[in-house]
């Protein structure tokens, strides 16, 4: 059955609204992503990230420009160097 809302809402850290962003972006967020019935949660960069990487960093937005690869980057150069 197909699920409702993004199946990693528990431990997602925006979604837990740990992340410093504005409290109407995060609401934005989850409306269009997290929690929405369409399934377009699994087109959130984070959802992507967390599952190619195991992790996702704080800098990551659900809808980020960036390509994967641009994201393995900067993890590389901000989190491993
Ligand atoms: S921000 Fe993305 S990964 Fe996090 S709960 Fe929402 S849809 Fe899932």
């Amino acid at each position: 059955m197909e699920k409702k809302h993004c199946t990693l809402c528990f431990e997602c850290e925006l979604f837990k609204g740990n992340i410093l962003i504005p409290e109407d972006i995060t609401i934005m967020y989850k409306y269009h992503y997290c929690l929405n019935s369409q399934g377009r949660w699994k087109e959130c960069k984070r959802f992507l990230t967390k599952n190619l990487f195991g992790f996702c960093p704080g800098f990551v937005m659900p809808n980020s420009l960036l390509s994967l690869d641009q994201i393995k980057q900067k993890v590389r150069v901000e989190y491993v160097a």
